[in-house]
């Protein structure tokens, strides 16, 4: 086995708001985990969708944002370590001789446990792309949708497209490391923060980037290596703006992704699983939150996180072949209250 295959208790693919509490339940019961997850942030639905909207469902929380709700699920599960795979899509699952799943990611990470949980809610967010003629020649190379590693866009000329919180928070980061930065947006309004927004103004007011209101109409140079980006305003016409990457930030979609080729049945993309584990009906793969169906299933994120404890007990028995599962509660359970690290 390479050195670069991560061992693991559980594989998580997903870390919305139901992978998240699974990685508590799991911890509670010993269990390791590692999470996948397409977006560069925790949270799913809720850090990506409706950050600053009001939940008031959560149990014993009155009210909370999508994105509190993440930042405490974040802390609840800081004692147990998961290790997150972000911005990378769960992409192959294989099973191995001695029974555990290997999954890669298209970022090239495998991970092998016994256990594989299924959290992908409505499926992979996956990029809005702008209308421009052979722009899958430029990716991966020039034309990008998030952001891996910010060192790839040092000393660059860096054209972002977008009027949301992705594109302006990369003007904002990226600046002090490309050699050039420009924002272009169809209209001068932006849907980002307002600290955002002055923030990216106030790098133009300084003369650190430019800001173009303007139509993207097509790219330049040979594929894959882009040398400029044609531009249309009403004032000036057609022009084309030189720089050697394209970030278009135009928001998610999402759709089921790879999951549907992990070999298990679906029924209209999604996973059907049992109420007592939560197990599809691949033995060892387990689906909970929005993405599984059962009689009554309501998609709620509470829901998902009752899913997410009986899954847990599944699982250790999976991963724990031969020990003895205990009930116990956290309030009285010093076991419990160690691995917390509250005693
Ligand atoms: C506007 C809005 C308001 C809502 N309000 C409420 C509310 O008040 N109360 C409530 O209970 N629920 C509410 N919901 C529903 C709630 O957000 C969902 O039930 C919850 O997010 C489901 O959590 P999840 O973890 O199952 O999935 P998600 O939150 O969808 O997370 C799944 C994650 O899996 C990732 N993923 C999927 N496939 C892959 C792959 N192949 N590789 C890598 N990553 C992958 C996705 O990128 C995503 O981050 C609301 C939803 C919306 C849109």
């Amino acid at each position: 086995m390479s050195d670069s295959v991560h061992e693991t208790d559980v594989i998580i693919v997903g870390a919305g708001p139901v992978g998240l509490f699974a990685v508590f339940e799991l911890g509670l019961l010993g269990l390791k985990a590692h999470l996948v997850d397409i977006l560069d942030r925790p949270g799913g639905q809720c850090a990506e969708l409706y950050p600053e909207k009001p939940i008031y469902d959560i149990p014993a929380i009155p009210v909370c944002t999508g994105q509190e709700l993440t930042d405490k699920l974040m802390e609840q599960i800081a004692p147990f370590d998961a290790q997150f795979h972000l911005a990378e899509m769960a992409e192959a699952l294989t099973k191995q001789d001695n029974g555990n799943w290997r999954l890669t990611t298209d970022a090239g990470t495998v991970i092998e446990a016994p256990v594989l949980v299924i959290a992908a809610g409505g499926g992979s967010f996956v990029p809005k792309k702008p209308h421009l003629g052979n722009l899958e020649a430029y990716e991966g190379e020039s034309v990008f949708y998030s952001v891996r590693r910010m060192e790839q866009f040092r000393d660059r000329d860096v054209l972002i497209a977008g009027g949301g919180d992705s594109a302006l928070d990369w003007v904002i980061a990226l600046q002090p490391i490309a050699k050039s930065i420009a924002l272009v947006h169809h209209r001068d309004g932006f849907r980002a923060a307002p600290h955002s927004v002055e923030a990216m103004r106030a790098i133009v007011a300084e003369g650190q980037g430019k800001l173009h209101i303007a139509q993207m109409r097509g790219l330049e140079g040979d594929p894959p290596r882009l040398t400029g980006v044609k531009l249309e305003t009403k004032e000036e016409g057609e022009f084309v703006y030189p720089c050697d990457m394209l970030l278009p930030f135009y928001g998610l979609t999402m759709k089921l992704g790879p999951v549907a080729e992990f070999g298990i049945n679906l029924d209209q993309n999604l996973i059907p699983v049992d109420t007592e584990k939560f197990e599809t009906s691949v033995p060892g793969i387990f689906a909970i939150g929005d993405i599984n169906h059962y009689p009554g299933k309501l998609k709620l994120i509470l829901s998902g996180f009752h899913e997410a404890a009986l899954m847990s007990q599944a699982a250790f028995k999976l991963a724990r072949p031969g020990e003895r599962l205990r009930f116990q509660y956290t309030t009285s359970s010093s076991e419990l209250q160690k691995k917390l690290g509250v005693r």
